[in-house]
């Protein structure tokens, strides 16, 4: 049910971080993974480790708001392995400050990295998916598709677009057998969260007070819902956005 053997996954930002704790997830579970980040030396590094676990792996360097480029990694993909199985749209940034200081250019930015390229991807990986008689899109949404944070404005629109894009490409593609789900991670230990900690003051302490599971998550723990979501035990599951956060957007 959980088998991935055969598979071809592409994962963007899957060279650190969630993507990459996705990426070996995925390997492990038997899938050839694609990772697609902008540097080149990360890329190299996630490779070796992904073909570190027994794991086919390649990266291709990209970035994904631009549509060319994205054209690229999908040509590259099925030029490698003839096909595409499974797409996770993870690579996201933050720009953090107040819906009053955030100039248009870096609105657009934070919106073109984190919801423009889930678009920009899963539509190029359509006719493959299609091709290959169904798929899996995953998509990363975050704890700000459902609440607020006053440091995070363009970052939490794009988000709560990444929920609803789920929704629309799950309609629009189920009767092609692609299912399309968002995760929606709680606070995890990253690059992306480390930089928060030094800019918000206060933020890790209030993560472990509101987390229920107290503490912050790991790259591991997301993990198995890439497997789950990629995999064919959730083939009748779709449409969704299911929080992996130690139960914080629960908690009363
Ligand atoms: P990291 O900064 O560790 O990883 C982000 C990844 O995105 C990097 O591997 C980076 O690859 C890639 N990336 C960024 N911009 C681009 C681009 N333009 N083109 C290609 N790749 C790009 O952060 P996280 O692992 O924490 O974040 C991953 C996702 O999870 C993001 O969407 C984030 O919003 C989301 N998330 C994270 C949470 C957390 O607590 N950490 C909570 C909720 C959601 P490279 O550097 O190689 O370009």
């Amino acid at each position: 049910m959980f088998d991935l053997k055969g598979r071809v996954a592409i994962v963007t930002g899957g060279t650190g971080g969630i993507g990459l704790g996705m990426a070996r997830g995925l390997a492990t579970a038997g899938a050839r993974v694609v990772v697609a980040g902008r540097y080149e030396a990360k890329s190299t590094a996630a490779v070796t480790e992904l073909r570190g676990l027994g794991a086919e792996a390649e990266a291709v360097v990209v970035d994904v708001a631009d549509e060319a480029a994205v054209a690229r990694l999908v040509d590259t993909t099925r030029l490698r392995w003839g096909r595409i199985d499974i797409l996770v749209n993870n690579a996201g940034i933050n720009i953090r400050k107040p819906p009053h200081e955030v100039s248009l250019a870096e609105w657009r930015q934070v919106l073109d990295t984190n919801l423009t390229s889930a678009f920009l991807c899963s539509k190029a990986v359509y006719p493959a998916l299609k091709a290959a008689g169904g798929g899996k899109i995953v998509n990363i949404g975050s704890m700000m598709s459902i609440f607020g944070a006053s440091f995070a404005p363009a970052y939490a629109a794009s988000k709560g677009g990444i929920v609803q894009l789920t929704k629309a490409m799950a309609v629009a593609w189920a009767r092609d057998n692609i299912q399309v789900n968002a995760v929606l991670p709680g606070w995890i230990d990253t690059e992306l969260t480390r930089q928060a900690r030094q800019q918000v003051s206060g933020l890790h302490e209030s993560v472990l007070r509101r987390t229920p599971a107290g503490r912050w998550g790991t790259i591991e723990d997301m993990a198995g819902i890439a497997v789950f979501l990629g995999s064919p035990a959730s083939d009748f599951v779709t449409g969704t956005a299911i929080p992996v956060d130690g139960g914080y957007s629960v908690q009363g």
